[in-house]
């Protein structure tokens, strides 16, 4: 099925690191920037605009390499703290070159507030990285209840209540399960 890309992180960075379906199980894992043409709908739905000399083959393929590497360090670190625990000392220190990295290269465009801005797609993508530690509250974070999704998300919610990526997607699929196991259950 064409791949539509759902931005339900509530972030960049976890929209990025939510570009693998299927996370936590092996054998369905399916990797959406592996493929030119979905990494290219990733960008454009998540307003990082692929231009024409950025999507020549052998700069997204560049591209490509840059992202995954940051999605997977990223995720090494956000995983742990998502389900409450604490990140390796190993992971931090490489998602934090990655980021130091990207503020480098940025120019500051303002100072009041303090902004900087990145040439290109992937050291943008990196300094989002680095945003999200500043402003987000990481007491928000979670990883979605089903069992093979590992999508993770801001709960944004007022109870703190939000337990699925999406309640039309795997809240659906879990509310159906429950249902067959009562309905089973009941004649068996
Ligand atoms: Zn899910």
């Amino acid at each position: 099925m064409d791949y539509q890309p759902e931005l339900v992180g509530g972030h960049l960075v976890l929209d990025l690191v939510n570009t693998v379906a299927w996370r936590l199980h092996d054998r369905r894992r399916i990797d959406r920037l592996a493929d030119l043409v979905n990494l290219r709908k990733w960008l454009t739905a998540s307003g990082l605009d692929p231009s024409d000399r950025v999507m020549e083959v052998r700069s997204a393929v560049a591209l490509q390499d840059a992202l995954v590497q940051c999605r997977e360090i990223a995720y090494a670190v956000l995983h742990p703290l998502a389900v409450g625990a604490e990140p390796g000392a190993e992971d931090l220190a490489v998602l934090r070159e990655l980021v130091e990295d990207a503020v480098r290269k940025a120019s500051l465009v303002s100072s009041r507030p303090l902004t900087w801005r990145a040439d290109t797609i992937a050291d943008r993508v990196r300094l989002s990285v680095w945003r999200f530690f500043e402003d987000e509250d990481l007491n928000r974070l979670r990883q979605c209840d089903d069992g093979d999704c590992g999508w993770l998300f801001l709960d944004r919610s007022k109870n703190g209540s939000r337990r699925w990526c999406s309640s039309a997607d795997c809240g659906n699929r879990a509310r159906a399960r429950r249902h067959y196991q009562r309905h089973s259950g009941a004649s068996a």
